[in-house]
């Protein structure tokens, strides 16, 4: 209860920034670390500062992650939010960043080693956990599950059983023909994708074997699925709605666990045909996306929403009363200031 108190005099957006260990494969351009974090009590936990020949960029977010930060003491900090969607709330947690920064590491982890899983199978296992315990209160839930990515602003569904959808991708691309997943917005505040697969889920086992799904579909006629997925937002939402049968009290919550596609910019080197569209568009939606973070933020009348698939799609979830969390993933490889340093901007934009 406090927690939420805190929340909307904060209003509901947060930003959190990770950084990741250095990794063997870092260039090691210069011995100089990259970043620190600055002792002073009042910033302590939530500066950073990037340093490049001499020079200090400081940011300040509401939590900062230094590499050292466990997935469980991250996920500690987020656990409040995530158990608010079984109170109603609609909630969207982000993973903003360059590729190879973090991202998939913060949302999935590695779930086969159990100290390093990710937000999402930690999200989940909470969720049944107290959605059980609430049992004893009367309460009744019914969770359902879906799993889509958006690839140059086309959906493309990640639990379609019959595997066609990387076809869909060609065909709706190509011709204008196939799976359409039109996404339309209720008088409730909910949201409709047509022709997207949504699955009744009762377990953390069943949810982690949609997940399994979901990555095999992803890497559908692509012999690169980490360079694929880095291409593309991955967006997982579950739906929840729940009875009190002694009160008859009913609530809809919604949690959005977002991987967003990498924010690197176009290298200078200098793509052209598909990674120069496939970048144009990732960059597009991250703008836009930053831009509706941003409106609503400082509650403007005019919210972008329609700007693109992502925004449009999440709309419910965004204004109102919902809840957004954004991490801000950085790499500390000194090569990678200037890719940081942009993170960083977007993301205090955003705080
Ligand atoms: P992204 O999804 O942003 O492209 P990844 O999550 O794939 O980045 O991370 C890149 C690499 O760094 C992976 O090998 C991942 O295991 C590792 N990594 C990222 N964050 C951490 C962390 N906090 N602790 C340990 N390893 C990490
Ligand atoms: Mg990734």
């Amino acid at each position: 209860k406090l927690h939420n108190t805190i929340l909307e005099l904060k209003g509901n957006i947060r930003v959190f920034c990770r950084v990741r260990p250095l990794l063997p494969d870092d260039g090691a351009g210069t011995e100089m670390p990259v970043v620190s974090y600055p002792a002073s009590m009042e910033s302590q936990d939530r500066g950073i500062e990037l340093i490049q020949s001499g020079q200090k960029y400081p940011f300040t977010f509401d939590k900062v992650f230094t590499h050292e930060t466990s997935q469980e003491d991250v996920f500690v900090e987020i656990s409040q939010l995530v158990q608010s969607a079984l109170d109603g709330y609609k909630v969207c947690i982000f993973a903003y960043g360059q590729t190879g920064s973090g991202k998939t590491y913060t949302m999935m982890g590695m779930p086969e080693a159990p100290e390093k899983k990710g937000l999402i199978p930690r999200s989940l296992e909470q969720i049944f956990q107290t959605s059980q315990l609430l049992q004893a209160q009367g309460w009744k839930y019914k969770m359902q599950a879906s799993m889509l990515e958006i690839y140059n602003e086309t959906i493309r569904d990640l639990l379609s059983v019959n595997r066609s959808s990387a076809l869909d991708l060609v065909r709706s691309e190509n011709c204008g023909v196939g799976k359409q997943y039109a996404i339309k917005h209720d008088a409730n505040g909910n949201t409709h994708v047509s022709d997207l697969t949504i699955v009744d889920v009762c377990s953390i086992k069943e949810v982690s074997s949609l997940l399994q799904q979901a990555a095999q579909s992803r890497s559908v006629g692509k012999t690169q699925m980490n360079e694929h997925s880095s291409r593309s937002h991955f967006v997982f939402t579950l739906r929840i709605s729940g009875v009190n049968e002694n009160t008859e009290q009913q609530v809809q919550g919604v949690l959005n666990l977002i991987d967003l596609a990498g924010s690197e910019r176009l290298s200078r080197s200098g793509a052209t045909g598909d990674r120069l569209k496939e970048t144009q568009a990732i960059n597009k939606s991250l703008s836009c996306l930053s831009d509706v973070i941003f409106a609503l933020a400082k509650k403007e009348d005019h919210v972008p929403f329609r700007n693109s698939k992502l925004t449009y799609l999440l709309q419910p979830c965004l204004g109102g009363d919902s809840k957004t969390l954004m991490f801000v993933n950085i790499s500390p490889d000194p090569s990678s200031f200037g890719e940081s340093i942009c993170s960083l901007r977007f993301a205090a934009r955003v705080n």
